[in-house]
């Protein structure tokens, strides 16, 4: 898609958005709880901001050991049994999967949250392989009843309320209207239940992978990755190269700060560790386990020592919860997998900077998703890094005029007080309305009134003289 449509379509689902209260109103209602609830069982570590140092250290050392702790989880995963795909981009990734269905002549998928796999585009290769997906989180499948992508990285549907996914339920299920998420619930459930049963390859994400004993963590709250890994006789698993973590004892600090972190939860309710396929003597388990480890320019954010820290991520989604712009334009604004600040970092790395560098314009650089992030990432300093990247050499001849005269008034203090002053009257006389030059800017709020005298002479008359 050309640049400029691309942020041409997101500064107009940003103002749609952004003009819709019922939804601002509806998004902040939701998230009112899950602030309550962080912070009370943040107050419950000894001290929160020590464990975010901790984790934070964890990653800084995984990432920066990459090679070595990828080898050796890699080392340990397939001496379980498993097998791995190395894929350098997405297409490699999706081809992998799809072949991997055609050879064993898989005739239905099940599938569990992942956002590498929303990042590749799985679900529609498969589908035009004819292979049909069930998503099986409640939260993906609504979402993918209603042909969207997840709103958000943890919540995908929370921009539905009740209402709206029974209206969904009754127009694709045909079940009875209920107000009762509960029935809700049900009614998906008892869609699912069969194709747990009939699905030939179950695919899931991880949230981490542990290099020490080659196993991947899966956290969730419904039960369904388990299902989805345990049933069918082929167990695909999808990851970035990031989610390496060195020891199995980082688990205890990890998963209970993902869970309060995302959820606000004390711990996710279900943490499941999984080795590799069924072993001679066990009862369940696939037949197969796959592992797809994915770069799609991963490597490239790596090898940037300034925003390597971006990786550290560990998708928990706190950073979009507190971002003001993520709550005031909505998951889907942003058009792209990883939403909110992260996604706003990370994006530009991973699908070009140009054509994506308004992502990084669109921040309040307020710093709240910095001060939430529990693996310390500094997620408003890399808007910064990423806009001035953006910038480097690509100036509009306007801009590199501007910022000339700029620099030859700025150097002769003369010539900087009288354009100080000019600046003030303009401001002050220029016609309002659908013809004031600034109006892309009040057209939506409102300007701040200059000074009425400027620093310079307040210094002056400080100091009693220049
Ligand atoms: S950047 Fe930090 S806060 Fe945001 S999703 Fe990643 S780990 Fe969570």
């Amino acid at each position: 898609m050309a640049r400029a449509t691309i942020s041409a379509q997101f500064r107009t689902a940003a103002s749609k958005l952004t003009a819709d209260l019922k939804h601002r109103g509806w998004i902040s209602k939701s998230l009112r709880g899950y602030e309550t609830s962080r912070r009370g069982n943040q107050a419950k570590y000894g001290d929160w901001n020590s464990a975010r140092e901790a984790a934070g250290s964890i990653k800084y050392e995984a990432v920066n050991h990459l090679d070595r702790y990828l080898e050796e989880f890699a080392r340990n995963f397939e001496a379980n049994g498993g097998k791995i795909f190395w894929a350098s981009t997405g297409e490699e990734a999706r081809d992998y999967v799809v072949k991997l269905a055609r050879d064993r002549g898989v005739r239905s998928v099940i599938k569990s949250k992942s956002m590498t796999a929303e990042e590749i585009h799985l679900n529609p290769a498969l589908e035009e392989a004819g292979l049909p997906v069930v998503e099986s989180d409640l939260g993906e499948y609504i979402v993918q009843l209603r042909g969207e992508a997840p709103y958000h990285l943890v919540f995908p549907a929370m921009h539905l309320d009740r209402h709206e996914i029974s209206t969904l339920f009754e127009e694709k299920l045909g079940s009875a209207p209920t107000d009762d998420p509960e029935r809700l619930t049900m009614i998906a459930r008892e869609v699912m239940r069969d194709k747990y049963l009939t699905a030939d390859m179950g695919i899931t994400g991880a949230n981490f992978a542990v290099a020490e004993t080659g196993m991947i963590s899966i956290t969730e709250n419904e039960g369904n990755a388990r299902l989805t890994a345990a049933l069918p006789k082929i167990h695909v698993a999808l990851m970035g190269i990031e989610k390496i973590i060195p020891r199995l004892e980082d688990l205890a600090l990890f998963l209970p700060m993902l869970a309060t972190a995302g959820a606000g939860q004390p711990m996710t309710c279900y943490n499941s560790l999984y080795t590799g396929p069924r072993k001679a003597g066990e009862v369940d388990g696939p037949e197969e386990f796959h592992l797809v480890i994915l770069d799609n320019k991963r490597t490239q954010l790596l090898a940037d020592a300034e925003q390597r820290d971006a990786l550290h991520c560990i998708r928990c989604g706190a950073c979009l919860n507190v971002c003001p712009i993520f709550r005031n334009v909505g998951g889907h604004s942003y058009g792209t997998t990883y939403q909110g600040p992260i996604g706003s970092v990370i994006t530009p790395h991973l699908r070009g900077l140009q054509n994506w560098k308004h992502l990084s314009a669109a921040s309040s650089l307020c710093g709240a998703c910095t001060e939430t992030c529990p693996v310390k990432i500094d997620i408003h300093h890399h808007l910064l890094h990423n806009r001035r990247n953006a910038a480097q050499g690509k100036q509009t001849w306007y801009e590199k005029i501007g910022f000339r005269l700029f620099a030859w008034a700025a150097r002769s203090p003369g010539l900087f007080r009288f354009g100080g002053r000019f600046a003030g009257l303009a401001l002050k006389l220029r016609p309002r309305g659908p013809l004031d030059p600034l109006q892309a800017w009040t057209s939506t709020r409102g300007f701040p009134t200059p000074a009425p005298r400027s620093f310079n002479a307040y210094w002056r008359s400080r100091k009693g003289g220049p």
